[in-house]
């Protein structure tokens, strides 16, 4: 009888641990496909021809998914480290440049380069460039969740478990999902309310490098380090302090791949 209740408690424990967010790695579906809808408002007339020619029916917001679809496929396991950077905490400006320079794994920041660079090739094939266009339109999201840009000691925030709302989680996935999905907003909705950058946004979005787009989201985890800490209980103080720095991360994620994209179709 107790071996029986002892199995039991074995299932469900399995049960369970299926069920977790092991392996939460990017923006969730909503997310990413925020940053593909704000990015299609700003595109030149040529950028959109030139990336509904590779892209076909496919919208950006679809296309910003398939990269993580595919992990589901161990052939593009090469990806996974792709999706983020792991920067040491503490550092300054200079500190963080110096990183990216000396950070030889691929990763979300030295990715994107070759993705235009694929672009820009008219030596590309079709699918060459469909594959770039997509991991391009979903690395740009990536770069902006600040838990991109976090921790290697804790996995980006993933060994940081707090609660959401009662439910037991990490860090890591309160902001690539949680927070997002809290908002109650479809990916047209919430793309649609957050679009209003002001002029002085839109002008210093459009104009930054790549490394001073990681550099703020850098800042902006760890600011999350700062103000959560492992058991919090996390609910609507947590929401009403963080969803405008959210709500940032997606406006400018999108407004900066427009720029990405009208700069190789210019
Ligand atoms: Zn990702």
């Amino acid at each position: 009888m107790k071996l029986t209740n002892k199995l039991k408690k074995v299932c469900i424990a399995i049960v369970l641990v299926a069920y977790l967010p092991l392996n939460a790695a990017a923006w969730g579906q909503t997310g990413h496909r925020i940053v593909g809808q704000v990015a299609d408002y700003y595109l030149t007339v040529k950028a959109r021809k030139a990336v509904k020619d590779i892209l076909g029916a496919e919208s950006m917001a679809m296309a910003s998914n398939w990269p993580d679809f595919i992990k589901s496929d161990t052939y593009y396991n090469y990806l996974s480290s792709w999706h983020y950077v792991n920067i040491p905490g503490g550092l300054d400006q200079k500190g963080v440049f110096q990183f990216l320079d000396n950070d030889n794994q691929g990763n979300v920041y030295n990715k994107i380069p070759e993705m235009i660079a694929i672009l820009k090739n008219k030596q590309s094939t079709a699918d060459q460039k469909k594959m770039a266009m997509r991991l391009l339109i979903h690395f740009v999201g990536d770069l902006h969740e600040p838990m991109h840009t976090a921790r290697k000691e804790d996995l980006g925030g993933n060994k940081v478990y707090v609660s959401w709302f009662g439910q037991k989680t990490n860090l890591h996935h309160v902001w690539d999902e949680s927070l997002i999905e809290y908002q109650q907003l479809s990916y047209t909705e919430y793309a649609a309310a957050i679009n209003h950058p002001t002029k002085a946004q839109f002008n210093k979005w459009s104009h930054d490098s790549l490394k001073e787009s990681v550099y703020e989201s850098y800042l902006a985890c760890n600011k999350i380090y700062d103000m959560t800490k492992a058991d919090d209980k996390l609910s609507y103080r947590y929401n009403f302090d963080f969803v405008d720095t959210l709500n940032e991360a997606l406006l400018k994620g999108g407004i900066r791949l427009a720029q990405i994209i009208n700069g190789i179709y210019a």
